[in-house]
């Protein structure tokens, strides 16, 4: 298969290239475009067999549900058996935008979507390529990150061609995405809510609007994932990774260490962790000051993706210090795509 690549302006799109894809998504090929948070594989929802080909040009275990994308909430609520009052109150605040919502599921979705629950889950995008192809295709459209099963998530359109070139059919290239992490995913079928993934909405800003949010995401048994998000290995570089705990002189120790043993030594830090090395490792990949989380995110997967590439026996990452806000969303990507911790 031969996957074209069609860019397009990032705030005002060229219908002619909306067209195109919209026309390829109605006839249930598979179309990359940008979301507000990565680039997102997108597929017919409706349609079982193109959802079936989404799953087997990522190999992405059919056990593990994906998210479909919508332009509004009259379209979201038509994919679900009644909305709870909750989903209107949070759609509200934060649709378009990176909030996914897990609710009960319609007859019209196909069982291939969610992995045989009973549940859906549904957002509205932001980002204006993704809102121009909803409006085009006239249809609710699967769409998981477009990268290969448990790699990083492609940021740019550059990510989904090194995962899926040959794969899918095309490709819109409106340049990185701007938020860099996923959405965050929360299961409105239980009272009080509960976060299923961290991602893009912070737990604070969820909490303003409904309090009783919970942050603790059920661990993942057998069979169908409540969240695929929740897989422990995932968005993980091929080199090994190694989570290291402790402050920004006893990383600096492990660097040096670690490079005395002959390695090739790949770092993954912020400016200030950088500045902080006494050693040069053989790759630096900066995720910029430790002070801007949204920086952060916005390089993340980048950087795991670029480091990956460098040939390097491994990737040390300091553990960031803080906890509030994106940072525990960006922790918990450095968790899962960690080898191991120490
Ligand atoms: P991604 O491949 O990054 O788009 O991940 C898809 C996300 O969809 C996962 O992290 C899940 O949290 C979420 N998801 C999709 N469907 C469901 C569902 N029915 N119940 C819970 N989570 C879901
Ligand atoms: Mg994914």
């Amino acid at each position: 298969m031969m996957t074209a690549v069609v860019r397009v302006d990032r705030t005002h799109p060229e219908p002619a290239a909306i067209l195109r894809a919209a026309a390829c998504l109605r006839r249930g090929g598979l179309v990359a475009f940008p979301t507000e948070t990565v680039y997102g594989l997108g597929a017919h929802a409706l349609d079982p067999t193109a959802v079936r080909r989404l799953f087997d040009a990522k190999g992405r275990p059919s056990t593990d549900p994906l998210i479909v994308h919508v332009a509004g909430l009259d379209e979201a609520a038509a994919l679900t058996t009644g909305m709870p009052a909750v989903a209107a109150l949070l759609a509200r605040q934060f649709w378009p935008g990176p909030l996914t919502l897990v609710m009960r599921r319609a007859a019209v979705v196909p069982a291939e979507v969610t992995a045989g629950l009973d549940t859906v889950a549904i957002r509205v995008p932001a980002h204006p390529v993704a809102q121009a192809l909803l409006a085009a295709a006239r249809l609710p459209v699967a769409a998981p990150s477009a990268n290969l099963f448990s790699r990083p998530s492609p940021t740019r359109a550059e990510h989904v061609l090194d995962d899926l070139r040959g794969r899918i059919d095309l490709v819109l290239d409106a340049g990185p995405t701007p938020v860099g992490v996923e959405s965050t995913v929360l299961d409105l079928t239980v009272d009080p809510p509960v976060v299923l993934r961290f991602g893009a909405i912070d737990l604070e800003s969820l909490r303003r609007v409904v309090p009783r949010v919970q942050a603790t995401p059920p661990a993942a048994a057998g069979g169908a994932m409540p969240s695929p998000g929740l897989l422990p290995q995932h968005y993980s570089p091929r080199t090994p990774l190694t989570l290291c705990r402790g402050d920004a002189a006893s990383f600096a120790e492990v660097v040096s260490r670690t490079m005395a043993e002959g390695r090739r030594v790949g770092v993954l830090a912020t400016s200030e962790d950088a500045a902080a090395l006494g050693h040069t490792p053989t790759a630096v990949a900066d995720l910029g000051s430790g002070h801007d989380a949204r920086g952060v995110a916005a390089r993340l997967y980048a950087a795991l993706r670029e480091l990956d590439a460098a040939q390097l026996d491994v990737i040390l990452v300091r553990d960031f210090p803080r906890d509030d806000g994106l940072w525990r969303a960006l922790r918990d990507r450095l968790r899962r795509a960690a080898a191991r911790t120490m």
